[in-house]
């Protein structure tokens, strides 16, 4: 027996004796397919354009397969099944039948969650730990919920008849894949539309195998159609004959799909970029405070639009907090996603890892000051160590512009009125976390705040009934709870009703 050395202190340069085992989630759970088709009238096709794409996993460049890159003639191919299906069969289906299918998909995604994480987690990058606990139940809960809201869509607009729009053209990011994939269908078809999903170019392999769940739960074919490709193929089903869009990424393509769908009548919802301020206030429970912070931007790798990147700290807290933040920050465990003891997962893409170091690049450059824990990191893959600033001023790039990664910009404030001024100092209103002890002020903070979602003493929350959207140059339209049906129906006073 070796005997434990207790002399020795814990400080943010002496990490703690005793070592974590590996913990590696197998791999066996997952099935890949070589080349997978594209989902398309309730069968797995071969693109029209002939072209596949590689796609690989990110902490380790491997490639996992080929996935179709569908050209215009696919994604109109894919919209006609959509638009086939609505026409012929779903919307006409009663709400309870519709909500029949919502939670066979539900169920199957429960049944099926190892399967679903580990594969989440192998062509995204994101810590296991995070897509069995977050990513997948949080996605069955969201198909959950709708499927109770299908067949009573009478008493979410009480008095108005609501009608489905038609086909939705669906395009989603790569930092939540699953999760966005739920957020965008299960609204979608509870209300009675068709959907033609497009999930992003570095994470297809999780709605492919959604879409082999859907195959597997009967829906009328045609009525989900999943199309994999890059920025090409999303625009091309924006432009499509589609009637509603909803899309999920950056501020930039959502402008690009907004003068798209201008002067058409399609309907748009747009979830885009965020710079949170997560404002500790002097009452705050410091450590509680902490936890939050690091949950705030470290969670997926920062790849959060909702992620707190900018920490404004009460002045005369800021010594205490910051030393305990990176005293914490030491304690991150960054690798494998696959370890059930990582925190930090790899970086999406090299792209995504090009654009964070260029903006911690700018960061230096500009004044500011940074801190990184002491971590080896992997040598193939992509990774960035968990990383703060300090001496942020309001005008550097790092304290504007949304960095996407684990990236965390430090400014002080003295009064609620200038952590108010501060937060608000945004192109974005995403979301806003407050941390006090007094309720009062988390009031005052939250009428202040331009933000879509204001958490108190907690970050980066989520719950299917909780609407989630953006103010200002984060979009507009709200997914989640009751408001997240509205976008996909029409509605129109019902008969008898005053
Ligand atoms: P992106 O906006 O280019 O990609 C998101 C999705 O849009 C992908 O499916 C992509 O294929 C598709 N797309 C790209 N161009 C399109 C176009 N012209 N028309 C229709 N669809 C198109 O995001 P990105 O380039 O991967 O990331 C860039 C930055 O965007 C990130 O650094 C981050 O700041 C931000 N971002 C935000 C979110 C979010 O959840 N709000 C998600 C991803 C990225
Ligand atoms: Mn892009």
């Amino acid at each position: 027996m070796t005997e434990l050395d207790t002399t020795q202190e814990r400080t943010p340069s002496t990490p703690p004796a005793w070592e974590y085992a590996d913990a590696p989630e197998s791999k066996d759970i997952v099935t890949l397919q070589d080349r997978y088709g594209l989902f398309i009238g309730g069968e797995f096709v071969e693109p029209k354009s002939g072209r596949y794409m590689a796609t690989i996993d990110p902490s380790t460049e491997e490639v996992l397969a080929e996935v179709p890159e569908a050209g215009a003639e696919d994604v109109d191919l894919a919209v006609t099944a959509a638009r086939d299906a609505f026409d012929s069969h779903w919307r006409d289906l009663p709400g309870r039948e519709r909500a029949k299918y919502l939670y066979r998909i539900a169920r199957a995604l429960q049944e099926r969650a190892r399967e679903f994480a580990v594969l989440e987690s192998m062509n995204g990058g994101k810590p296991i730990k995070e897509s069995r606990d977050i990513d997948l139940p949080l996605a069955a809960a969201h198909f959950f919920y709708y499927a109770g809201w299908a067949d009573k869509l009478d008493y979410a607009f009480p008095g108005r008849t609501a009608k489905p729009i038609g086909v939705a053209g669906q395009v989603i990011p790569w930092n939540f894949p699953m999760l966005m994939a739920a957020w965008k269908l299960a609204p979608a078809l509870a209300t009675g539309n068709t959907t033609v999903l497009k999930p992003a170019e570095t994470t297809p392999l999780t709605a492919l195998l959604l879409a082999e769940v859907i195959q597997a739960a009967e829906l009328p074919p045609g009525a989900v159609n999943v199309i994999t490709g890059a920025g090409e193929t999303g625009a091309a089903l924006v432009a499509a004959d589609v009637d509603k869009v909803a899309f999920t990424g950056s501020t930039e393509v959502g402008k690009a799909i907004r003068r798209t769908v201008a002067g058409t009548n399609k309907r748009l919802t747009l979830e885009l970029g965020g710079k949170a301020a997560n404002i500790v206030f002097e009452d705050a429970p410091l450590d509680q405070a902490v936890e939050g912070v690091v949950n705030g931007i470290f969670f997926n790798q920062g790849h959060v639009c909702c992620a707190g990147s900018r920490l404004l700290v009460q002045e005369p807290i800021f010594d205490a907090l910051l030393e305990k933040l990176k005293a914490r920050l030491q304690t991150l465990r960054v690798g494998d996603p696959l370890d059930k003891n990582t925190d930090i997962g790899a970086i999406n893409s090299r792209a995504q890892l090009t654009r964070i170091e260029e903006l911690v690049a700018s960061g230096v450059e500009e004044g500011a000051e940074m801190y990184q824990p002491v971590c080896d990191l992997p040598e193939r893959g992509f990774w960035f160590r968990p990383t703060l600033f300090t001496g942020v001023s309001q005008s550097h790039r790092i304290a504007r512009e949304e960095i996407f990664g684990p990236v965390l910009s430090i400014l002080t404030f003295r009064t609620p009125e200038e952590a108010v001024e501060k937060a608000n100092n945004t192109p974005y209103g995403l979301s806003a976390g407050v941390w006090t002890e007094k309720g009062s002020r988390i009031l005052w903070m939250a009428e202040r705040l331009q933000a879509g979602v204001v958490w108190a003493n907690t970050f980066n929350r989520f719950d299917p009934s909780s609407p989630f959207g953006g103010y200002k140059e984060s979009g507009f339209g709200r997914e989640g709870g009751l408001h997240g049906l509205a976008p996909y129906v029409e509605l129109t006073p019902r008969n008898g009703a005053s």
